[in-house]
């Protein structure tokens, strides 16, 4: 990782945070990076944390950990439907998380707290904080660009854009150009209802909050910060990319595959189509044969994460066309969990087919990737098109079906469009490369949240 000016451990201040993480694999990589990079700032660390999807805390020894038990069943754990898990988390946790404050803001023998840090979904702890008279801020995990949609929600209901129909699809959505309806972010495995008040109480939770931190940069996402700061009417603290200074291979749930980096190092420079749909979006087992079928058509080398309980069968491999299973054995690799930062890193990746997570995403601008967009569900549909459609750095994947992947990749590798793609993404690159500089706007920023959290003493 770089060696960033402002990642320079700064002496202890006597002042203790606590954060909270929703627990899942892309909002706790954030807000472990985040707690690294206010910890460098000079503040003590304390994580408060579920038992469910909980980090490993041998990676952080200068961090204090606290679990609660939010009592999911493992069944409820592992519900393909997110705003069911978040809705359970939101009611479950409120007791365990009470006491858990209570018994920290009465221990003496640590340093004082002066703000608790939590994730924006984790909208019951504005009520706890406000009983126990903590500072509270949040950190929204996704981009400026997908909040501010979110927080629009009301209006795209009473306009009749939600709950989204199927016969809308392709039809724009004129309050927020270049949106479709189809690039709202709604998720089809959540009730339309569910989604709806879940995203609602992110939104009324965040403006409520003492402030929002942002894994973004003013170069990328500038007019969406401007109407965050006008609409929310409370600080926004844009202070990314933070993989850039803390990467996130220590917050991993699962073992990274280092065997993916030796078979990168033998293959040609920007030949590999890298491909991953992060920590929860699944395929059903038709999808998978279309992914299958189009990296064997397409002739490229590729990387390709299949995480387990991503597809439906624990034996898909043994079920893959002949044709792939060839190609695989030729030049392809497959793991099950990958060092992504550094595979994106990697001179061998030339693309990345990605579900477009936020964290995805970023990593992908990082690194100078273009990317190939199949947004699954909720935010990564507004990222996508923004990726493809606003920063011009990405193609959308149209269909999940053999030929259009090929096309889609075999299009990707022609000297004159990758080359865009390619000259563009690297604009950008440099542009997340310097707003981490000293006197950079994400360097300022996080200036300026530090003393932001230390004003409340005042
Ligand atoms: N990730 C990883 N190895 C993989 C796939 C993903 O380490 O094989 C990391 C990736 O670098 C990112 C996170 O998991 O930091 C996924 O977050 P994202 O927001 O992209 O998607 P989500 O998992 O929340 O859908």
């Amino acid at each position: 990782m770089e060696n960033q000016s402002s990642n320079q451990i700064e002496p202890r201040m006597g002042r203790r945070l606590l954060l909270f993480p929703l627990p899942l694999q892309g909002h706790i990589n954030p807000m472990m990076q985040l707690a690294s990079i206010l910890y460098s700032k000079g503040f003590s660390i304390t994580i408060i944390h579920t038992n469910f999807n909980s980090p490993n805390r041998s990676n952080y020894p200068h961090f204090t950990f606290h679990f609660i038990n939010e009592n999911l069943s493992e069944g409820e754990k592992s519900a393909s439907d997110i705003a069911a898990i978040v809705q359970l988390l939101n009611v479950r946790c409120v007791r365990p998380f009470h006491d858990c404050l209570v018994k920290l803001l009465s221990d003496v023998s640590e340093e004082p707290i002066v703000c608790l840090i939590s994730d924006a979904i984790c909208h019951f702890t504005h009520a706890v904080a406000n009983e126990l008279k903590l500072r509270r801020m949040v950190l929204r995990t996704g981009g400026a660009t997908s909040l501010h949609v979110f927080s629009t929600f009301p209006l795209l209901k009473e306009k009749e854009y939600l709950p989204v129909r199927d016969s809308q699809l392709e039809e724009p959505v004129v309050e927020l150009p270049p949106l479709r309806v189809k690039d709202l972010p709604v998720s089809k495995t959540s009730d339309p209802e569910d989604l709806y008040q879940v995203v609602v109480e992110m939104v009324n939770g965040t403006k409520a909050s003492s402030g929002v931190i942002l894994n973004t940069f003013e170069d990328l996402e500038q007019p969406s910060l401007a109407i965050l700061r006008q609409a929310f009417g409370i600080p926004v603290f844009p202070i990314g990319p933070f993989h850039k200074r803390f990467p996130a291979s220590s917050s991993s749930l699962l073992t990274q595959d280092e065997s993916c980096i030796s078979w990168l190092d033998k293959q040609e420079p920007r030949s590999v189509i890298y491909v991953s749909f992060g920590s929860i979006a699944a395929v059903n087992e038709s999808e998978f044969l279309e992914i299958s079928w189009g990296l064997a058509n397409c002739k490229q080398p590729f990387l390709w994460v299949v995480r387990p309980g991503s597809t439906s069968r624990s034996d898909w491999l043994e079920t893959m066309p002949k044709e792939f299973l060839e190609a695989l054995d030729i030049r392809g690799h497959i793991a099950k969990w990958a060092p992504q930062q550094e595979v994106l890193a990697h001179p061998a990746v030339v693309a990345f087919w990605t579900h477009n997570g936020w964290n995805s995403t970023l990593e992908s601008i990082c690194e100078g990737v273009p990317m190939i967009c199949m947004p699954c569900f909720t935010d990564q549909r507004v990222n996508a098109k923004y990726v493809s459609d606003v920063w011009g750095v990405g193609v959308q994947l149209e269909k999940l079906e053999r030929e259009e992947i090929e096309r889609t990749i075999n299009g990707l590798m022609l000297e004159t469009k990758g080359e865009k793609l390619r000259s563009r993404i690297l604009h950008l690159k440099e542009k997340a490369t310097q707003c981490l500089r000293q006197g950079g706007s994400s360097y300022q920023s996080l200036e300026s949240l530090v003393t932001h959290i230390l004003s409340s003493e005042l």
